[in-house]
C-alpha cells in the first residue's frame, strides 16, 4: 500500500475530484483509496489536504517524496482464555476503553459503573435540564459512557500514538461516521455518541463481560498492599486486577482511597466561566464565512499564569454538569447538527497546587457560592463588557444554559491577582477575534476542567503502594478529554496483557 500526502483541493470539491487528483499524481487509474487525512489549510486562500492510502502494484516505481510505502499495522489484542478476572470500576472513556480491550484478549471482565444506562440516565438529565431536580448518581458526569456522554463529543487530542486509530475505528465499528477516522477535528455529538457507546455495551455483553450498573463501589479491603476485595451495598466482589476509572467528579472514592493510605499527589487544575458568542462572528473571524459548518477557536494567554480556552463547542449549548445538590457547575455540549447558531467555550485561568490544600473543597466552594447566589440551578452570567468595566446590565442575548441565568459581578469570584490576568487576557482574545468583548457573555462558574488528584502510578501503571490497583484516567489524573482518556484504558489493558502469563 502507498501513503500519498499533500493532496490540496478547493473547499467546495467532491471525492470524485480526489480521486482524479490522485490518479493524476501516479499517472495511472486506480479502483478504490482510503482517505487518511483531511485538514483545512485556512491560510491566504482556504484549501483542504488530504493524505490517502492506495493500494497499487508495483508500488516502488510511484515513490516520491510525497508518496510512501504505508503498512497497516494489526492493533487488535491476541484472544487467549487467561483465567485472570479484571474488575473495571467507572465505565467512561477510560473504563470504557481497557474494558474493551481486556475482554477482545480473554480476561474475564467484570464492570461496576454507579449511574445509569444511558436510556434512562438521558430521562434524569432531561428532568434535570428541565426541572432542577438533580440525581447525584444519574447525571451529566455519572452514568454508561461517564462524562463524555453528554458532551460535544470531540474527538481530538494532540497525542501521538498507534492507539489513537484503534480507538477511532472501534467507534466507527459501533455505528460513527467513517470520517471521525481522518478529519482533523473530529466531533460526533452527544445525540451520536450516547447510540455508539450503548451499542459498545451491547457488544461487550455479547462477548460475556459482566456489567454491574447502579452499583457503587463504596468500601475497599487492602492486604500485604494489595486490594483484596471490593464492597457496594449488594455485596463484596474480588478479582486479580482492579482498575479505577472513576473520572474527576466522583470526590467520594478519593476520600476512601485517602482513608485507605493510597498514594496520592496534588495537581494543579483551573477556574473560571463560559463565554457564549453568536457563531456567526467566530465564523467571521475565523474563516470569513468560508467554510459551511460552525468554526471552533482555541485561545491561549501567558501572563504570570495562563488564561485559556477549553472545550470550545460550535454550535453547542451551556449545560449545568453539577453531580452534587446545591452547587453549581457549566460545562458544554453539542449534538451532530452543532446548529445552536451560538458559540460557547470555558475560559479557564491556572490554580497552581500550592494554592489549596484539598482541590475538591477548593473548587467546591466555588461551585456552593455560586447556587447560595443564584439561590437555585440558575447559573451566573454577565456581560463581558460589563466585566471588564465592573459593572452589571442586562445580558446583550440570552444564555442557551436550559435552567436560566442570574446576573452576577465575575470581578467578586477572582482574587485581585487572577482578575487582573484573565482581563488582560480578555483584551488579548479580543484581538485575536474582534468583538469577542463586546459581543459575548459570561457564565458560570466552570470548576470540572480536571481532577485536582494523581494516584501516582509505576512504571507498571499500578499505584506506587497497592500492586494490583491500576488507577486510570481523568480521576486518576492520567488524561484529560474523551481520546486521551480512551487512551489511557488501552494503554493499562495492555500493560496487563503483557504481564500475563
Ligand atoms: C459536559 C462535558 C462535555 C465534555 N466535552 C468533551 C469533548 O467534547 N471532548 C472531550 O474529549 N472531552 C470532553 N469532556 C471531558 C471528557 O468527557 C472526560 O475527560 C472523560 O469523560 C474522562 O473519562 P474517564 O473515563 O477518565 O472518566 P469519566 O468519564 O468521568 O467516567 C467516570 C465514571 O466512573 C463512575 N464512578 C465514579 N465513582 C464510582 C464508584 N465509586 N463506583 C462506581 N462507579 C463510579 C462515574 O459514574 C462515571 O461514569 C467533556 C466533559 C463534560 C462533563
Amino acid at each position: 500500500m502507498l501513503l500519498i500526502n499533500g493532496l490540496k483541493l478547493d473547499l467546495n470539491h467532491n471525492e470524485n475530484d480526489l480521486k482524479q487528483l490522485i490518479e493524476k499524481k501516479l499517472k495511472h487509474p486506480i479502483n478504490s483509496f482510503e482517505i487518511k487525512r483531511k485538514s483545512l489549510d485556512a491560510r491566504k486562500n482556504p484549501l483542504y489536504v488530504y493524505s490517502v492510502i492506495v493500494d497499487i502494484d508495483n508500488e516502488d516505481k510511484y515513490l516520491s517524496k510525497d508518496i510512501v510505502k504505508y503498512h497497516k499495522e494489526n492493533l487488535n489484542a491476541e484472544y487467549i482464555k487467561r483465567n485472570k478476572k479484571c474488575i473495571v470500576v467507572g465505565y467512561g472513556p477510560a473504563g470504557i476503553f481497557a474494558a474493551y480491550r481486556l475482554i477482545e484478549a480473554g480476561y474475564d471482565v467484570s464492570v461496576f459503573e454507579k449511574g445509569k444506562r444511558i436510556k434512562q440516565r438521558e430521562l434524569d438529565v432531561d428532568r434535570f435540564f428541565k426541572e432542577g431536580i438533580l440525581d447525584e448518581n444519574s447525571n451529566v458526569q455519572f452514568g454508561e459512557g461517564g462524562a463524555g456522554t453528554f458532551s460535544d463529543a470531540k474527538l481530538t487530542t494532540r497525542i501521538k500514538n498507534k492507539y489513537i486509530e484503534y480507538i477511532l475505528d472501534v467507534f466507527v465499528k459501533h455505528g460513527a461516521k467513517e470520517s471521525i477516522k481522518y478529519e482533523n477535528h473530529a466531533h460526533i455529538g452527544t445525540d451520536e455518541i450516547r447510540i455508539i457507546i450503548s451499542k459498545i455495551t451491547d457488544y461487550l455483553i455479547s462477548k460475556g463481560c459482566d456489567f454491574h450498573f447502579e452499583e457503587e463501589i463504596i468500601d475497599l479491603d487492602i492486604k500485604n498492599n494489595e486490594i483484596s476485595l471490593i464492597k457496594t451495598k449488594k455485596g463484596e466482589y474480588q478479582a486479580d486486577y482492579y482498575l479505577f476509572a472513576t473520572g474527576h467528579s466522583s470526590h467520594s472514592i478519593y476520600s476512601l482511597f485517602k482513608q485507605k493510605g493510597i498514594y496520592m499527589s496534588k495537581k494543579d487544575i483551573a477556574l473560571g466561566f463560559r463565554v457564549e458568542h453568536p457563531q456567526s462572528l467566530i465564523n467571521q473571524r475565523q474563516t470569513n464565512n468560508l467554510i459551511n459548518e460552525a468554526n471552533e477557536y482555541l485561545l491561549r494567554y501567558k501572563d504570570e499564569k495562563g488564561v485559556y480556552s477549553f472545550c470550545m463547542c460550535p454550535g453547542g449549548i451551556v449545560i449545568p454538569a453539577m453531580s452534587e445538590n446545591n452547587t453549581i457547575v457549566t460545562n458544554g455540549m453539542s449534538y451532530s447538527s452543532r446548529d445552536s447558531g451560538v458559540a460557547n467555550s470555558a475560559i479557564l485561568i491556572q490554580v497552581n497546587k500550592d494554592e489549596f490544600d484539598d482541590g475538591f473543597i477548593f473548587l467546591k466552594h466555588y461551585e456552593q457560592l455560586a447556587y447560595n447566589y443564584s439561590n437555585s440551578y440558575k447559573a451566573l452570567s454577565q456581560n463581558i463588557k460589563d466585566f471588564m468595566n465592573n459593572e452589571l446590565n442586562e445580558l446583550i442575548f440570552k444564555s442557551t444554559y436550559p435552567l436560566g441565568t442570574v446576573l452576577y459581578n465575575f470581578n467578586d469570584l477572582f482574587n485581585e491577582y487572577d482578575l487582573k490576568i484573565i482581563k488582560k487576557a480578555l483584551l488579548d482574545f479580543d484581538l485575536k477575534i474582534p468583538g469577542f468583548i463586546d459581543s459575548g457573555i459570561m457564565v458560570g462558574p466552570e470548576t470540572r476542567s480536571s481532577c485536582p488528584i494523581r494516584i501516582n502510578r509505576n512504571e507498571s501503571y499500578q499505584s506506587i503502594n497497592t500492586s494490583n490497583l491500576y488507577p486510570i484516567g481523568e480521576g486518576a489524573g492520567y488524561g484529560g478529554g474523551i481520546m486521551s482518556c480512551a487512551l489511557d484504558g488501552i494503554r493499562i489493558a495492555n500493560a496487563i496483557i503483557s504481564n500475563y502469563e
